[in-house]
């Protein structure tokens, strides 16, 4: 199989939509590219006293609708493809969850869990330091990722405080609470999946006191899923897939029984590695790492990394799937979506299933520049609306016109980034 190439797939998914609402070609020509893209090297001294180098990124894909919003991603195997697709699918995000953002993302090539904890301090300000007058409140507003973290924030807004020569909390969000983060950030993104989750199941008549979930990655997204399909919607969670970090393998934990989140959290490092001998003896079976495509479950709820479900793995699913609830961005290919068109399996696409994490990042943002916050309660009451009308603005779309989610979510979002960018006289 030919390496998956995540820009590559970000584009024939929108080449499949602007064919079908036969986009002008100017529009089409600005939205297939990222407006703005950075690269840079952010040399770090390390604690052994030797200088090391790395390689930065930040893509500012559109920002018709508002300042470009998107994470920064540490990890060992990013490229700048992946952050162009991260970032494109940022814009497509915060027009469907219609918030005033557009999309941006960032990387650095690097394995965090390499560096000691001065060493990622001085990471992150470097990172600041190359892009900090190409970001702001009202230009482009990071966030962490996949290998960041609330702390890895709270350095970075205050190495913009520092250089821009004032206090500046809406430079960033998924700040630590108590340095200006928003009440229930941690939660939002997993949770938002189980809104989505738990509106798909009332449209198709599934009970979801007893369903049954497996999940891939058992990080912020991935946690926080489980809690909520067990906790909001009285389901069971049968396994979750994990990398781990010593092996440099992945693994699916699997408990028919039903596993239990928080105790595998307890066991879970910050890098989202499960302890393996303790799970074991709590009862968990270990399985290979594509074990959890097969279950017998009614959700399939990938939320670890990109392209798992390929032309071969979406073979393995099992037939008596219902949902696949895509938490990841971008963790089905186009070949794996055409199976599951042709098999019938509802799809919440990534930029609206995981659209809670920007939603929330947003309020952060209000609450900034409001310099007053709201109770947890309020966040994820606030939240909560949000995600279903995005869900239902989708299905209500995708009704209109008989085609698939994902198309569908890709018609709403088109629009509004193509009105605003008309509006401001760009095309
Ligand atoms: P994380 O770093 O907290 O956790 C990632 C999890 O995936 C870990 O459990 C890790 O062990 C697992 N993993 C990594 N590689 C794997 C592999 N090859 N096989 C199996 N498991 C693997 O990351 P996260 O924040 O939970 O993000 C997960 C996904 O959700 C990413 O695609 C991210 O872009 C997306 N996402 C995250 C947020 C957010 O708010 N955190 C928001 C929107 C989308």
């Amino acid at each position: 199989m030919a390496e998956l190439n995540a820009f590559d797939m970000a584009q024939r998914q929108f080449d499949e939509v602007a064919d079908q609402l036969n986009l002008e070609a100017g529009v089409r020509a600005v939205l297939r590219w990222p407006l703005r893209e950075f690269h840079f090297r952010i040399p770090v001294r390390m604690d052994d006293g030797s200088l090391k180098v790395f390689d930065g990124f930040r893509v500012q894909h559109n920002d018709a609708r508002g300042p470009a919003k998107g994470g920064i991603r540490f990890a060992g195997n990013e490229t700048i493809d992946t952050v162009r697709a991260l970032a494109t699918w940022m814009t497509w995000k915060c027009a469907v969850a219609d918030i005033p953002l557009g999309g941006g993302k960032g990387g650095v090539i690097v394995d965090p869990s390499t560096l000691s904890v001065p060493e990622k301090e001085r990471l992150c300000r470097g990172w600041v330091d190359q892009m900090w007058k190409n970001i702001g409140p009202r230009a482009d507003v990071p966030a962490p990722d996949v290998g960041t973290t609330p702390q890895m924030m709270g350095w970075m807004m205050d190495e913009y405080s520092k250089l821009s020569g004032a206090f500046t909390p809406g430079v960033i969000t998924g700040k630590p609470l108590g340095g200006g983060g928003s009440l229930g950030r941690t939660e939002a993104t997993g949770y938002g999946v189980i809104y989505t989750v738990r509106e798909a199941m009332k449209v198709l008549k599934i009970k979801s006191k007893g369903a049954r979930a497996a999940i891939h990655g058992f990080g912020n997204v991935g946690q926080y899923a489980a809690i909520g399909f067990i906790e909001m919607l009285g389901g069971k969670v049968v396994c979750v897939g994990c990398w781990d970090r010593h092996d440099r393998k992945a693994y699916t934990y699997s408990k028919e029984s039903g596993v239990d989140p928080k105790f595998l959290m307890s066991i879970t490092d910050e890098y989202g590695t499960i302890d393996k001998a303790k799970a074991k003896k709590a009862g968990y079976v270990l399985e290979d790492a594509n074990a959890w495509i097969a279950k017998d479950v009614d959700v399939l709820i990938p939320a670890a990394i990109e392209g798992v479900l390929t032309g071969e793995t979406v073979k393995k699913i099992h037939k008596n799937v219902k949902i696949v609830a895509e938490g990841a961005n971008g963790p089905t290919t186009p070949e794996a979506d055409a199976v599951l068109k042709k098999r019938g399996i509802f799809n919440i696409p990534d930029f609206l299933c995981n659209a809670g994490g920007v939603t929330c990042s947003y309020f952060e943002s209000v609450q900034n520049d409001m310099n007053f916050y709201w109770s947890k309660d309020e966040v994820l009451t606030k939240l909560d609306q949000k995600m279903t009308a995005a869900f239902h603005g989708v299905l209500e779309m995708s009704k209109t016109k008989k085609v698939y989610m994902r198309n569908a979510a890709y018609m709403v979002a088109i629009d509004r980034v193509n009105k605003a960018m008309k509006l401001r006289g760009w095309v």
